[in-house]
């Protein structure tokens, strides 16, 4: 039986952490990071992501404020919105909620966004950096992904990391990070033909989909750690992309869905929005390029 990838503990411990950060900042009269989370259209699981950062937010004492806007804002009100929290200098971490309603253009929004704002690493400068092994902020998915894989003491160094996805918040910064971590590095989508062909031969398999349990024991080699990032509202259940049940006698580490990757997500996010504070409030001792990451 698989051992289990529990993201409680590791949440828990980012939190204390940011706890302590936080009260430092209260006792020494620095301002509440402010977060600002801009949303367009009615996407459910939108909807869900920023109301559980701004809980946690709350829970730890930041500001954070969702701005909702109709799906029918079009791009330059949008733009023009966007352009008024990044230039706010109250505005510590600033992000858009995606994916984000047809005709908007995802990389127009985040060009907006100034690097030291960028709390999810998606602006052109961010994956330039991330790509370079020198990231500002990492984004929080796949930072959360290596987190838990850290804290169980899994070196990927010199294994097969077979991702499937390949989207611009998990899959590549996954992959990127995977490789300065010197990973050997498989990219599967949909096109890859025979998936479980490609996903057996890895010795971690971390699958980010959206595909309600299509993972299952074929595609996972005897042994193999499995990190499921999949978050899908099935008739109102939330499934992983990993069947848990059948996978789990084939593994040797397993991530829940929920209460694995997830989890730590939030958590690597609000303290994106803690360092972004403490890098406008102070530039000159964050370096522009930085060496290792930022995880
Ligand atoms: P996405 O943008 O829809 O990308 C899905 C990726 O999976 C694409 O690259 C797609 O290939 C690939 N894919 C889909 N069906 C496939 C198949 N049958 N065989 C091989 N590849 C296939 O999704 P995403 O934003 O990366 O999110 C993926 C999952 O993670 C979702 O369930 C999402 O809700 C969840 N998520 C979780 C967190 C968290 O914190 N836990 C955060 C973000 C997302 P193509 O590129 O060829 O289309």
């Amino acid at each position: 039986m698989a051992k289990l990838l529990d993201g409680r503990p590791v949440a828990e411990r980012i939190r204390a952490s940011l706890q302590d950060a936080l009260g430092e900042r209260a006792a020494t009269g620095r301002p509440r990071p402010n977060l600002v989370i801009v949303m367009a259209g009615d996407d459910p699981a939108s909807a869900s992501y920023a109301q559980s950062k701004t809980r946690l937010c709350e829970r730890l004492g930041l500001k954070c404020a969702v701005h909702h806007f109709p799906a029918t804002i079009g791009e330059a009100p949008l733009t023009q919105e966007i352009a008024r929290f990044a230039q706010d200098p109250s505005v510590h971490g600033l992000l858009v909620e995606l994916p984000l309603p047809k005709g908007l253009s995802t990389l127009d929004m985040f060009r907006g966004i100034p690097v030291t704002k960028d709390v999810e690493g998606m602006s052109v400068e961010s994956v330039a950096r991330l790509a370079q092994g020198s990231p500002l902020f990492v984004p929080a998915t796949p930072a959360a992904v290596l987190r838990l894989l850290d804290h169980y003491e899994i070196d990927v160094q010199g294994r097969h990391v077979v991702v499937v996805g390949r989207s611009r918040v998990v899959g590549r910064p996954l992959a990127s990070l995977l490789l300065t971590r010197n990973a050997t590095v498989t990219v599967c989508h949909s096109f890859t033909p025979d998936l479980a062909a490609v996903t057996r031969q890895a010795d971690i398999l971390v699958v980010a989909m959206g595909q309600p349990h299509f993972i299952g024991p074929r595609h996972v080699r005897a042994g193999a750690v499995v990190i499921d990032v999949g978050t899908n509202y099935q008739d109102g259940v939330l499934r992983g992309d990993v069947d848990f049940a059948q996978v789990e006698p084939v593994a040797s580490w397993i991530s829940p869905v929920p209460g694995g990757v997830g989890l730590v997500t939030t958590s690597l996010l609000v303290q994106n929005v803690v360092r972004a504070a403490e890098i406008q409030e102070a530039p000159a001792q964050h370096p522009w390029v930085m060496g290792g990451l930022i995880t």
